[in-house]
């Protein structure tokens, strides 16, 4: 189903938890809601279920206006951060929970529930007991008890957030490739922008109740329209007094400007005589290798600029002298995009 929320605002007690959201997911779409710790998430998704009641504004769901409209009549499914699988039900059961509550009939439910453990491709668990499995595999069971009674929207709250790093590396590719099969509308709140980034289709930012910018991955990488966005999807580092820095010269006052690291270029000192009008000066704070490349920090007139350094480029030491080429970076006004250079 396609989603519209309207101008929803909601307060708990006197904290603002949501500010004038509103966005639309066409339907089909995988989406990650991403954000920091208490950036209105999850009050988001229960608001979309109808487990929580906005203080105003509006939820459509396929152009429908759903606000009065009970949780178990939404049509949306919904898989939790810690499973929320029945402990004291097989796998059986705890698939075939929502199909009882619909009042199938016995032989549409085992047929239903053999399925859709094929569909995650664990068939044969059905008489195991959540205790005997895996945090994977819990999961994987969670999603087919969500999806059992067919429903147009599903949500998903930190799915992976309880699962071991090698595991959610897996299970991302795997959600991802099923819901692509299934072609249903999808939400995963997220605080994690390298699984963001890997799973969705567009990603939608909040920060302190708001939203601060919806887009694909790449859109949201390489036209921030806000500092917050620029610094929470992929590397970057904000700079007070751009000015002072050789190439940003000309660039107006008052703004805020956030440079990534492949914006930097860094010579061994010396090495690039026929630039040096335009070369900056610095000294390396830190160096971190990470398998494919380094990370280095590099100190330029009190800005701590972070970059990164190929295999193949000539190692620098922490304490050295460089030189850099800056060659972009984004400026905001305040909170707004304002130009990129
Ligand atoms: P996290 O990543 O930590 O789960 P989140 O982005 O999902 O965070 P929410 O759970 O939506 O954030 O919470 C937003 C804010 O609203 C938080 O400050 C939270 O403490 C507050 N909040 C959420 N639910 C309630 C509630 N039932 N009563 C009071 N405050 C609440």
């Amino acid at each position: 189903m396609d989603i519209r929320l309207k101008n929803i605002n909601k307060v708990f007690g006197n904290y603002k938890a949501l500010d004038d959201v509103s966005f639309e997911i066409e339907k089909g779409k995988l989406i990650g809601l991403l954000g920091p710790s208490g950036s209105g998430k999850t009050t988001i998704l229960r608001i979309l279920a109808g487990l929580e009641y906005q203080d105003s504004g509006d939820v459509y769901l396929d152009g429908v206006l759903v606000n009065e409209l009970s949780a178990s009549r939404r049509g949306i499914g919904f898989v939790f951060q810690s499973y929320g699988l029945f402990p004291y039900m097989t796998v059986y059961d705890n698939i075939a929970y929502g199909l009882k509550v619909q009042k199938k009939s016995k032989d549409y439910i085992k047929n239903r529930v053999s399925e859709l453990l094929e569909l995650v491709e664990l068939p044969g668990l059905e008489k195991r007991y959540p205790s005997q499995l895996s945090g994977g595999q819990m999961q994987r069971i969670a999603f087919a008890r969500a999806l059992a009674p067919n429903p147009q929207l599903l949500l998903l709250d930190e799915p992976f957030a309880a699962i071991d790093a090698k595991v959610r590396k897996e299970l991302r590719s795997w959600l991802r490739e099923m819901i692509t099969k299934i072609g249903i509308t999808s939400i995963f709140v997220t605080h994690d922008q390298d699984e963001a980034v890997e799973v969705a289709d567009e990603i939608i930012i909040t920060n302190k109740g708001r939203i601060e910018q919806i887009g694909t991955p790449i859109e949201l990488y390489k036209n921030p329209r806000t500092p917050f966005v620029a610094q929470f999807i992929g590397q970057s580092t904000v700079i007070g007094e751009y000015r002072k820095l050789k190439g940003f010269e000309t660039l107006e006052e008052g703004f805020r400007a956030v440079i990534r690291p492949e914006f930097i270029k860094v010579y061994k000192y010396g090495a690039q005589k026929e630039h040096f009008s335009v070369l900056e000066e610095g000294i390396v704070r830190n160096a971190v290798f990470r398998g494919d490349c380094t990370e280095v920090t590099i100190e330029v007139k009190g800005n701590l600029l972070k970059t990164i350094r190929a295999l193949d480029d000539e190692g620098v030491e922490i304490g050295e002298k460089v030189q850099l080429l800056l060659s972009r970076c984004y400026v905001f006004d305040d909170e707004k995009a304002y130009s990129v250079t």
